[in-house]
């Protein structure tokens, strides 16, 4: 899409996850795409006109780029968008839950945009460490895990990988959130060696997003009833629910 112009736009309905925004195709037809970034979860899309395309995949959502005369991809009902660029190709989003969704902040408003106003430091970035996550986490009663999953404290990590992260960090998902940082809300070691596990468990992913196989991907999301992959640990993963989300752990390691 960098460097291309939006030729034309189609949307297939009215909504995804919540409605297109007023006159999102006149908004878009003609803009030049000036710079293709992410924030968390989001897909920040920069427009000649001074605009931003924000979008989601939400649960399913996923693009599809078909290359210039590519007539291959067969009609299906949950192609809801489809960008026809300048360059030639056509972007398509499809997402059967429809969780997903496109929005536009306007000229000058992505720093104010809402859902990414509070969001917190990238976590691969030189911003996320022990301290921002002590920081986030001091005076909390609620447990690490929720802290976890709370866009302020970190941004993009989602509910497979905070169970991910707090396993590899040996840490109990059901602990108080403020038990990794002192009162004072300086790191204790748990908070370092979890902003650390944290970045591990995400590299590693990104570094093996080729493999089809979910089971090979993850040590305990999914794997209740299994045996813990953590030589000589002998425990059994568990299964349990916090603020609605599940979440996977080992008792025998993770304290
Ligand atoms: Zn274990």
């Amino acid at each position: 899409m960098l460097g291309s112009r939006f030729r034309r736009v189609i949307i297939n309905r009215p909504n995804l996850r919540i409605p297109f925004p007023p006159q999102f195709i006149e908004r878009l037809r003609g803009k030049t795409v000036t710079a293709v970034s992410r924030r968390g979860k989001y897909l920040v899309i920069e427009l000649s006109s001074g605009e931003t395309l924000v979008m989601h995949l939400g649960m399913s959502g996923w693009f599809h780029v078909a290359g210039i005369g590519d007539r291959s991809r067969e009609a299906d009902p949950h192609d809801h968008v489809v960008f026809m660029m300048s360059s030639g190709q056509s972007v398509l989003f499809n997402d059967p839950r429809r969780f997903g969704f496109m929005d536009l902040a306007g000229r000058g408003q992505l720093a104010e945009y809402p859902a990414l106003r509070k969001m917190g430091p990238e976590p691969l970035s030189k911003g996320f460490d022990g301290v921002a996550l002590a920081r986030a986490c001091q005076g909390k009663r609620v447990s690490l895990k929720v802290v976890l999953l709370d866009q302020r404290t970190v941004a993009g990590l989602g509910n497979i990988y905070a169970s991910e992260a707090l396993h590899h960090a040996r840490i109990s998902p059901l602990r108080k959130a403020s038990s990794i940082a002192t009162a004072s809300g300086a790191p204790k070691a748990d908070a370092v060696q979890l902003a650390k596990s944290i970045k591990a468990v995400l590299t590693a992913a990104i570094r093996r997003r080729e493999s089809p196989y979910r089971s090979a991907r993850f040590r305990v999301y999914e794997r209740d009833g299994e045996d813990c992959l953590r030589p000589g640990c002998g425990g059994t993963i568990k299964r349990l629910w916090q603020a609605g989300r599940s979440t996977f752990y080992c008792p025998a390691c993770q304290r």
